[in-house]
């Protein structure tokens, strides 16, 4: 038995692929501690992880402060080594690991794997990363600064750099590092086939598909529904103040034969949304994995795990990115024919109604649909994942 670190950020995004991984981890014998901030406690300590936290607030806060480019975002990143590194080192003083698991877009996953001299395994809750994916992002934070930076903001990111190297004695390496903490070991959570340019990654990446593992909620009441001509609508857990949006997607199927869920997260009121068609259920959050498997089409804003879990159940999408790598998930929906890309900005109910009339009357998308959700759980989920981790230490000679 094992001794395992997972750290991970501050989203359900990221979390959510992992915990099928940490049950299995658990049921095969291994001891995982996972750190991650106090919201995300319970559904972990569920897997059987032990459960230690950081502060959410202060390391959101240190990871906006910098701005929205991506070399802002890495310097934000730079900047939670100091909310995490030494709480993580206080909750876990005088304690052995043998391997870490690391978030790939973690900022000090590198790092802590350099402090406490541990093997890294890289999960990545999104495409992987290679010159041709993200529109060249890998490119861009791989040169060491864009031609375009000021002089000031290059002096600030030596700086940041250069104060994180010498507070923890590490190498900091390149922003792309910073930004996507490579590994020897690298679980992708969708399949070959779904990762645009997949053929190209070497053996380090291991494409395992979605990891869904059955969550601990309540089961969701249909009876208000027609499962028959059923839309579920999301815009996820972090990008979802839409109220407007919500609104919109009221006039686009009230009075309609379809049934409709809306799940609108926990920053926006229902109440504010004034008054709600009859054919609406609208919540602040779903049992998604559940609704899914009765929705014949699935409105969503391109999350990875929610383009991801509407396949594997093989419903047929509209995308409506918003940013982060949304825009580039929905190209790849679009390209692989199992959906439709739609742009939010100037978005009007009769476009949003008349796209979903013609995704739900498209038999091509929702067979494309099938069979990359076939293509999802012939990947193996979140077992092939444990068996690729148990296959990384062997080959280091890790005999427990
Ligand atoms: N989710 C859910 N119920 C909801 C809204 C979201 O269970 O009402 C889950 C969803 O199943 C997915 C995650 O939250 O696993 C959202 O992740 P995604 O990568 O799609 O988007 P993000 O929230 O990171 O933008």
């Amino acid at each position: 038995m094992a001794r395992v670190l997972l750290i991970n950020g501050g989203s359900e995004g990221h979390i959510n692929p992992t915990l099928g991984v940490v049950q299995e981890l658990v049921r095969r014998g291994e001891e995982v501690v996972y750190f991650a901030a106090e919201p995300y406690r319970d559904r972990i300590e569920q897997t059987g992880a032990k459960v230690i936290t950081f502060d959410l607030g202060k390391f959101l806060e240190a990871f906006l402060a910098g701005g929205r480019s991506p070399w802002a975002r890495v310097g934000g990143l730079l900047r939670t080594a100091d909310i995490v590194i030494p709480s993580l080192l206080e909750q876990t003083s005088g304690e052995r690991f043998d391997y870490i698991i690391h978030d790939s877009m973690f900022g000090c996953g590198r790092l802590l794997a350099q402090i406490l001299g541990l093997p890294a395994i890289n999960s990545c809750t999104s495409f992987a990363m290679q010159p041709n994916v993200f529109d060249g992002l890998q490119e861009r934070l791989s040169r060491s600064f864009p031609e375009d930076m000021n002089e000031r903001a290059r002096q600030e990111f030596q700086q940041l750099v250069s104060d994180v190297q010498t507070k923890y004695n590490v190498q900091v390496g390149s922003a792309y590092e910073v930004f996507w903490n490579p590994a020897p070991l690298t679980i992708v959570y969708t399949s070959k086939r779904f990762q645009p340019d997949g053929e190209s990654f070497d053996e380090t990446y291991k494409f395992v598909g979605p990891s869904i593992a059955p969550r601990a909620l309540a089961p969701f009441d249909f009876s208000q529904a027609d499962t028959d001509r059923l839309i579920y609508i999301s815009l996820g857990t972090v990008f979802n103040q839409a109220a407007d949006f919500y609104k919109l997607c009221f006039a686009a199927f009230a009075d309609t034969k379809y049934s409709v869920i809306l799940s609108v997260g926990s920053q926006t009121q229902i109440e504010d949304l004034g008054d709600i068609p009859a054919n609406f259920i609208v919540r602040s959050y779903v049992p998604q994995l559940e609704v899914l498997q009765h929705a014949k089409l699935f409105i969503t804003h391109g999350g990875m795990n929610s383009a991801s879990e509407g396949l594997y159940y093989g419903v047929p999408l509209i995308v409506l990115p918003q940013s982060a790598d949304q825009p580039v998930i929905a190209r790849r929906v679009a390209e692989v024919g199992a959906g439709i890309h739609l742009n939010p900005d100037g978005l009007t109910a009769e476009t949003l109604r008349e796209a979903a009339e013609r995704v739900l009357g498209d038999v091509s998308l929702r067979q494309a649909s099938v069979e990359m959700g076939d293509s999802f759980r012939a990947a193996g989920g979140h077992r092939q994942a444990v068996e690729e981790i148990f296959a990384y230490k062997r080959s280091l000679g890790m005999t427990k």
